[in-house]
């Protein structure tokens, strides 16, 4: 019927409810989801549709209830249904969904950010990621006046067009669509480099001298698995951009709101031209925002020539989730999740260690992710170089265990402020089968 995996999969335990739903779901939307990691096709297996979610817990369509590492891919840091959060949501629905005016909530929200993060003056608020680095881009473009863009092989900036990209041979030759649907054009001004390799930027800025419009990065990433700049890369690549007069962007799409109170700006102190937000800041609501010099913002209509706009960008109720998690994290916060994921960290190292599973598990504050493999991850290369199979097996007996871990081996896990002591020993309990099983698992 469809190309969906079908109930009859090599899979330890079956959902018949997620299967049935997921067969509708496949017949009126491609592939049964809307978007595409959620399929499950990285690991097999039938996707669990999840109906409901509490403090670090989720309950599925068959009723079974998982400790979430998931955490909606990051913004839930302070669990599901945190009850300030669905507060001040139910407050700001009971005036109205949305206007198409201005309104206060979306100045406190943008006050809120400024206030944490000093090299943002200026914030445009939108609906998702993908329209912050895609609104970033056109603006740097539009400020320098010129065409390239520098991005990182692994570093993932949403479905933007032009950052659809994937490396041509050798350094700095031109990008190749990374998909159908994404010409050569689009694709043409991007230029994609190795992660954390300053050299290969540097000599992109010699070839294209007067032509890069702006480096854009993820401030620490997470979408190759967790693989954190090398000491002095993000301020390499300010340097780099500043001498060469192109405009630095950092995503912070994931870590910000996330990793400290300011993000990773908070930890590296690297001060970006641009950065973009997501996920955390809009507090399970689509909302997302980019940002910084308030020279370069001023070329935004419509205080200046550069075109943007959105019907729902600031709307009340998802300006008034963000706001109400951002006011909950204080340093104190971020203290709990730092130390709820250096503990998970711990178990997981110390359980496949004890099945003699080679692996590194890498971290960004309390973002962290395993690799199966014998050598560091410094960019996609290395991480393509993981054996998959080995999560595959990993994750699918840590669902049995009702323990729900991103269903790719390259994305990086998420935990939060409701991750208590019961949740961990869930996690703690389910890790010793699931080491063995990453142990005994072999190539397909
Ligand atoms: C998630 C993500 C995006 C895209 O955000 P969407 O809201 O999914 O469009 C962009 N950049 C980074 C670093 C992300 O993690």
């Amino acid at each position: 019927m469809s190309e969906a995996p079908s109930s009859a999969t090599p899979y330890p335990f079956d959902a018949p409810a997620s299967q049935a739903l997921f067969d509708r779901a496949a017949a009126v939307t491609p592939g049964g989801v809307n978007s595409p990691v959620r399929a499950f096709r990285a690991v097999g297996g039938t996707p669990r549709f999840m109906v409901s979610g509490t403090g670090p817990y989720l309950t599925d369509a068959d009723g079974r209830e998982y400790v979430d590492l998931v955490c909606s891919w990051g913004p839930m840091i302070l669990g599901h249904s945190h009850p300030a959060v669905i507060a001040a949501v139910q407050d700001a629905v009971s005036r109205g969904t949305s206007f198409g005016t201005p309104g206060e909530g979306e100045v406190a929200l943008a006050e809120e950010m400024v206030d944490r993060i000093e090299p943002l003056e200026q914030v445009r608020l939108v609906s998702s990621g993908t329209e912050a680095t895609m609104s970033a881009i056109r603006l740097a473009r539009g400020f320098t006046r010129r065409t390239k863009v520098i991005k990182f092989a692994g570093c993932y900036h949403g479905h933007v067009d032009s950052l659809l990209a994937a490396a041509g041979s050798g350094v700095a030759t031109f990008a190749l669509p990374d998909t159908p649907g994404v010409t050569g054009a689009q694709a043409g001004d991007t230029i994609v480099l190795p992660y954390n390799d300053l050299e290969s930027v540097h000599e992109a800025f010699h070839r294209h001298p007067g032509e890069i419009a702006c480096v854009i990065t993820e401030a620490s990433p997470g979408n190759m698995g967790v693989v954190p700049p090398l000491p002095g890369f993000n301020q390499g690549l300010k340097d780099a951009c500043q001498k060469n007069g192109a405009l630095y962007i950092s995503d912070e799409v994931m870590t910000g709101f996330r990793t400290s109170r300011a993000g990773w700006y908070g930890i590296d102190g690297v001060k970006p031209d641009l950065m973009t937000f997501g996920k955390v800041m809009g507090g399970g609501f689509p909302a997302a925002a980019f940002g910084g010099r308030a020279d370069v913002m001023a070329h935004l209509a419509p205080a200046g020539p550069v075109y943007q706009a959105g019907t729902l960008s600031g709307n009340p109720v998802a300006t008034a989730a963000g706001l109400a998690q951002l006011r909950l994290l204080d340093e104190a916060a971020y203290d709990t999740v730092d130390a709820v994921s250096a503990q998970i960290q711990s178990l997981v190292t110390e359980a496949l260690a004890k099945e003699g599973v080679t692996h590194r598990l890498q971290t960004a504050s309390n973002m962290f992710s395993v690799f199966f493999t014998d050598r560091d991850v410094r960019n996609y290369e290395d991480a393509k170089r993981q054996e998959s199979f080995r999560f595959t097996a990993f994750f699918h007996s840590m669902l049995e265990q009702g323990v729900y871990l991103p269903p790719s081996s390259f994305e990086s896990w998420f935990v939060s402020t409701s991750h208590d002591e019961q949740a961990v020993q869930r996690i703690a309990d389910a890790l010793p089968a699931a080491a063995r099983a990453a142990a005994e698992a072999t190539a397909a």
